[in-house]
C-alpha cells in the first residue's frame, strides 16, 4: 500500500521535537511509513564525533534537544538529497535564513507535499516573500504551514499545547498534516488562511523582542501588556495590507494571540538557588540586550546564550522595516519600526517613547 514517507528537513531545537511528535504518530497510523528521516546540518561535536552519528547511536539530539529520546524510528541523515529522495511528505523546519540555500539544492529533486514550521520571511526586490511561498515557487510544490504557541522545550516534555495548520485550498492535504502532528498533548486544528497563519508566526517574533526590551528595562506587566496589544494590532494591520485575504479569526487561533503571549511571557523561576529563565529565545536575548543598554550586539548575545540555536526576531524586524520603508508605511507601524531601530542604533528606552506617535484610532 502507498503509505506516506515523511522527511523532516532540519534538526534544531524545534526540528528535533517535531520529528519526535511525528515519529510517535507514524508508528501508530497505517497511512504513514514508520521511519521518519531527519536531515541534519552536519557538525562535529567537541568529542570529535559527528552530530548525526551521535543522534543515531543515542536517539537524542545531544546538542539542540538534550535529554529527549526522539523515537527509535527517527533516522538522522546528513545528506540532504538522500534524506528527501523517497519522501512524499516534507516538513521544513530550519532557521529561516537558511531556506533559500536549501531550496536551491532541492530544485527539481522533489514533487511532493510540504509543510513549513519556519517563522520568518525573505525580502526580495519584488517585495516580501513568505517562506512557504519560497518553497512553493522554487520547488513547484504546494506548501502548508504549521505555527502556534509552541516553545519546543515545553512540547519536548509533553506539556499540553495547541497549534494551527494553515492551508490554501486543499483541505484533504491539510487534514493529513493535522493527523501527522496531532497527539494527546499537541492539539492541532486547520484554517484556510496560509498567509495569515504564517504572518502571525513570523511577526510575533518582532513583538517578542519588544517584550524582552520591556523586561530588561524592568517596566512591569502593564507596559508589557501595552506592547503586546499594540504589537498584535500592528501584526493584523501589516498582514492585511500585504494580503487582504487574511482573516480576523486567524489572530484568535493558537498561531495568533496564543503564540504572542507565550513568546512574550517571562517564566523566570528560582530553582536550586540559581536564577534560571526559560521561555522564548527572542524575548530572553532582547532582555539581555536591554540590560546591557544595547552595548552588546545581538550576534554576540545569540552566540553566548543560545549555543548554536538561532534568533529569528532581529532579522525579521529588519525585513519588516525594509518593507515598511519601501512602501512608505513606517509611520503606521511605530512598534515594528522602533524595534528595528533599537536593534541597530537607538537606546532600548525608545521602546516606550514612540507611544505619542501611535495612532489613536484603530487602523
Ligand atoms: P534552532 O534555532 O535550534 O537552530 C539551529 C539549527 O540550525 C541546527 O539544526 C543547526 O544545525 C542549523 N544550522 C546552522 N547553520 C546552518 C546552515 N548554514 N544551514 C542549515 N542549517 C543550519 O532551530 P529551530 O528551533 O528548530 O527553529 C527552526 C524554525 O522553527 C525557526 O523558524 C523558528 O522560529 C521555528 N520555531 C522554533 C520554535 C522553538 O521553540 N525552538 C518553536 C516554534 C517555531
Ligand atoms: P523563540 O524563537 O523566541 O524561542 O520562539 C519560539 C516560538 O516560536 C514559540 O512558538
Amino acid at each position: 500500500p502507498a503509505n506516506s514517507r515523511v522527511t523532516v528537513v532540519g534538526s534544531g531545537n524545534w526540528g528535533s521535537v517535531a520529528a519526535k511528535l511525528i515519529a510517535s504518530n507514524t508508528l501508530k497510523l497505517d497511512s504513514f511509513h514508520d521511519e521518519v528521516r531527519m536531515w541534519v546540518f552536519e557538525e562535529t561535536l567537541p568529542s570529535g564525533e559527528k552530530l548525526s552519528q551521535v543522534i543515531n547511536r543515542t536517539n537524542e539530539n545531544v546538542k539542540y534537544m538534550p535529554g529527549i529520546k526522539l523515537g527509535k524510528n527517527v533516522v538522522a541523515d546528513p545528506d540532504l538529497e538522500n534524506a528527501v529522495r523517497d519522501a512524499s511528505m516534507l516538513v521544513f523546519v530550519t532557521p529561516h535564513q537558511f531556506m533559500e540555500g536549501i531550496c536551491k539544492r532541492l530544485v527539481g529533486k522533489i514533487r511532493r507535499d510540504a509543510i513549513s514550521l519556519i517563522k520568518g520571511m525573505e525580502v526580495k526586490r519584488e517585495g516580501p516573500c513568505m517562506i512557504s511561498s519560497l518553497i512553493s515557487e522554487q520547488l513547484g510544490i504546494s506548501c502548508c504551514v504549521l505555527m502556534g504557541a509552541n516553545i519546543a522545550n515545553e512540547i519536548a516534555v509533553e506539556k499540553f499545547s495547541e497549534a494551527t495548520v494553515g492551508y490554501r485550498k486543499d483541505k484533504e492535504t491539510a487534514e493529513k498534516w493535522v493527523q501527522l502532528f496531532n497527539t494527546s498533548y499537541f492539539m492541532v486544528s486547520a484554517v484556510q488562511d496560509v498567509e495569515g497563519v504564517e504572518l502571525c508566526g513570523t511577526l510575533k517574533n518582532v513583538v517578542a523582542i519588544a517584550a524582552g526590551f520591556v523586561d530588561g528595562l524592568e517596566m512591569g506587566n502593564n507596559t508589557k501588556a501595552a506592547i503586546m496589544r499594540i504589537g498584535l494590532r500592528e501584526m493584523k494591520t501589516f498582514s492585511k495590507l500585504l494580503f487582504p485575504s487574511v482573516k480576523d479569526s486567524t489572530f484568535f487561533e493558537s498561531c495568533g494571540v496564543a503564540d504572542l503571549i507565550t513568546t512574550c511571557c517571562n517564566n523566570a523561576k528560582l530553582l536550586h538557588l540559581l536564577l534560571l529563565t526559560s521561555g522564548g529565545r527572542n524575548r530572553r536575548c532582547a532582555e539581555a540586550f536591554a540590560r546591557n543598554g544595547g552595548k552588546r550586539s545581538f550576534d554576540e548575545l545569540e552566540a553566548e546564550m543560545l549555543q548554536g540555536q538561532k534568533l529569528q526576531g532581529v532579522s525579521t524586524a529588519k525585513e519588516v522595516y525594509e518593507v515598511l520603508r519601501h512602501r512608505g508605511w513606517l509611520e503606521l507601524f511605530p512598534l515594528f519600526s522602533t524595534v528595528h531601530e533599537i536593534c541597530i542604533a537607538v537606546p532600548p528606552t525608545a521602546i516606550v517613547e514612540y507611544s505619542e506617535h501611535t495612532p489613536k484610532f484603530s487602523l
